[in-house]
């Protein structure tokens, strides 16, 4: 009997070792693997409503795809998410603020920076400046990362939504490790290690608050533009990558973005860089108001040279440039609403498009059928 247990015991280990072996192959095949669909190649075609030809296999045979194959593949992998949902992690960056101590808010106030300087995958990681110790570590995990790989939203949109979206999160300060990590773990909103399981019977066995201030301000800087601008770039890069999605490196900031970022948290470390760093934005600021003024006057004659009725009638007479920009709104909307952020709803969008590009509300529900806009 005995000598049957080890047996099985050495079987099992065998097998074990065979399957280690073969996942450690299939990465090396596909690392190498030519035809993919990744996920940044199909929202390029989806948005652009053109089909593809991918190669198939290394013999020179190729395969087409149309624009209804590559729908009917996004309507799959949205029907998918809805019918295999994740177990729910992480808690809306929104009510993490909402149900935080107030004295924790007041302190985050006085947090100088809260500076993102890698991101690994769907990790993000943040150097915070502290009283006690000149810097902690706060890392933040993006949920809906995944989602937003695979959604063919613009990537600035799906950065948005992710950043202020369902987020978990660990600082390395005494704060949250004597008050706040037994929460976080037993809430599903740690990031860990380490995963605390000790309950906070001394410092907080009311369980009240949420976010040290160090966690309060990176959440404010996850609000910023800057940061959605740099998480976007991230989001094109990752959703390119040949292999398998795990094999994405991570990744430290560059020297530029560091600098871009740095402007987020509103004070940088040397006040003649800082002053500089305010001047040259102030300068491309208004470059960009003057182009965008003159972009708008040009844009107003063109409205007034334009015949009344042709106005009326543009669905039929729309350029394609123009046909192309509606459609990128329309997804855009479709995206806000579906994930309900706040300020967004059909009606109202539908509303603002049709008068942004003068046609009828009920020219723009019916591209949205044509296109396949949910
Ligand atoms: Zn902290």
């Amino acid at each position: 009997m005995a000598e049957n247990k080890q047996d099985i015991l050495r079987q099992l280990k065998e097998f074990e070792k065979e399957a280690t072996a073969e996942r450690r192959e299939a990465r090396e095949l596909r690392e190498d693997a030519v035809g993919l669909l990744t996920p940044a190649l199909l929202r390029k075609h989806v948005r652009a409503g053109t089909g593809l030809v991918l190669a198939y296999g290394r013999k020179g045979h190729t395969v087409e795809f149309t624009i209804d194959d590559l729908k009917r593949f996004v309507a799959a992998n949205e029907r998918a998410q809805k019918n295999f949902r994740r177990e729910v992690r992480g808690v809306p960056l929104i009510q993490l603020e909402k149900s935080s101590d107030p004295a924790d808010i007041q302190r985050s106030r006085n947090v100088r920076s809260a500076m993102l300087y890698k991101v690994n995958k769907n990790l993000l990681f943040f150097s915070v400046t502290g009283n006690t110790r000149a810097h902690y570590q706060v890392r933040v995990r993006l949920e809906d990362w995944d989602m937003a790989l695979h959604s063919t939203a613009m990537p600035l949109v799906s950065a948005r939504t992710v950043a202020t979206g369902r987020i978990s999160f660990d600082c390395s300060c005494g704060r949250h490790q004597y008050w706040y990590r037994y929460l976080t773990s037993i809430g599903g909103f740690d990031v860990n290690p380490p995963k605390e399981q000790d309950f906070p019977k001394i410092r907080n066995p009311g369980l009240k608050g949420c976010c040290c201030k160090h966690v309060l301000k990176v959440l404010r800087v996850l609000k910023s533009n800057t940061i959605h601008t740099v998480l976007a770039g991230e989001i094109e890069r990752q959703s390119a990558t040949i292999g398998f999605a795990d094999t994405v490196r991570s990744r430290f900031l560059k020297a530029d973005e560091l600098r871009r970022v740095s402007l987020a948290r509103g004070v940088a470390r040397n006040p003649t860089e800082a002053r500089q760093a305010q001047q040259k934005f102030l300068r491309e600021a208004q470059e960009f108001i003057t182009d965008a003024k003159k972009k708008k006057s040009v844009k107003e004659m063109q409205g007034k040279l334009k015949p009344r009725h042709k106005q009326k009638k543009l669905h039929g007479a729309m350029t394609e440039v123009q046909r192309k920009k509606i459609v990128e709104s329309l997804h855009n909307l479709s995206v806000a609403v579906k994930f309900n952020l706040p300020g967004f709803d059909l009606k109202t969008g539908l509303e603002n498009l049709a008068k942004e590009f003068s046609v009828s509300v009920a020219d723009l529900k019916g591209m949205m059928q044509k296109e396949g806009i949910a």
